[in-house]
């Protein structure tokens, strides 16, 4: 469904992201694992049109979409879950998911109305929203707010979603929630791209996953076959 190829990204200096080449199957879940700086966020936001790349090419569903602009590619639905969640703080847990829908539904008046099949799938998914849907997001915990954030996402009905950092400032115990929503969005058949330094969590959710360092692919593989490779083992799982 994605075919990234010898990408190239920066900013004002060298290349972030050195020729770096990914694919992502329709309905699996595929991580990018690597520490902080190793180009995971330039990839992601070269992908969905928030930074133009230097160099390759970017397939969505066999469109060349590298250089269209990022409304243009989430139109296309490709969706990006950004670092650091960005949610409308004083506005409610159900005013957040509602403008996710936005894009999809731009009519104002019977825009509730005819988003309330979302909203209810939401909540089923994610229980916890739809206790506190009347909750300002930003009295919610870190974890809840990363699955309003996946929630405001799940909204505007993508084809595939990228969650850049999930567990970004969250407590131990907050990730394993996180995560456990994340299988829970796979398992409903979502495809999904995760870019994650936390290397276990990642690999027990996805199905492939590429190792990241210093803008380059230096190993990639089933996640069940990297979780046990000895190089990965002492670089990233302790
Ligand atoms: P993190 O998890 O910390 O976000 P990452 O793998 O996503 O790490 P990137 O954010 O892609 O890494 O950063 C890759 C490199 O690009 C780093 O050296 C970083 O300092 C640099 N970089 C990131 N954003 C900018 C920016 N806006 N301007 C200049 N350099 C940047």
């Amino acid at each position: 469904m994605l075919k990234v190829e010898n990408l190239r990204a920066g900013y004002s200096g060298d290349d972030a992201v050195r020729g770096i080449s990914i694919e992502v199957a329709e309905r699996s879940c595929v991580a990018l694992v690597g520490a902080n700086g190793a180009g995971k966020s330039t990839l992601v936001k070269s992908v969905c049109g928030l930074l133009t790349p230097r160099g390759g090419k970017v397939l969505f569903g066999g469109e060349e979409i590298m250089g269209l602009p990022a409304s243009q590619v989430a139109r296309r639905g490709l969706s990006l879950c950004p670092e650091g969640r960005r949610l409308f703080a004083p506005l409610s847990v159900e005013e957040n998911l509602l403008l996710g829908a936005y894009p999809r539904l731009p009519s104002f008046g019977p825009f509730r109305r005819a988003a309330s099949g979302d909203l209810q799938r939401i909540y089923e998914m994610f229980p916890r929203l739809g206790e506190r849907r009347s909750q300002q997001a930003g009295s919610l915990s870190g974890g809840e707010q990363q699955m309003l954030a996946i929630g405001r996402l799940l909204m505007a009905r993508p084809r595939l979603m990228i969650l850049d950092e999930p567990s970004m400032g969250l407590a131990p115990m907050l990730v394993k929630e996180v995560f456990l929503a994340i299988s829970s969005l796979r398992a409903s058949g979502m495809t999904i791209l995760l870019s994650e330094q936390f290397a276990k969590s990642a690999l027990a959710v996805s199905d492939r996953a590429y190792i990241i360092e210093q803008g380059r692919v230096v190993l990639e593989g089933s996640s069940a076959a990297l979780a046990k490779d000895p190089a990965v083992m002492a670089a990233y799982l302790g």
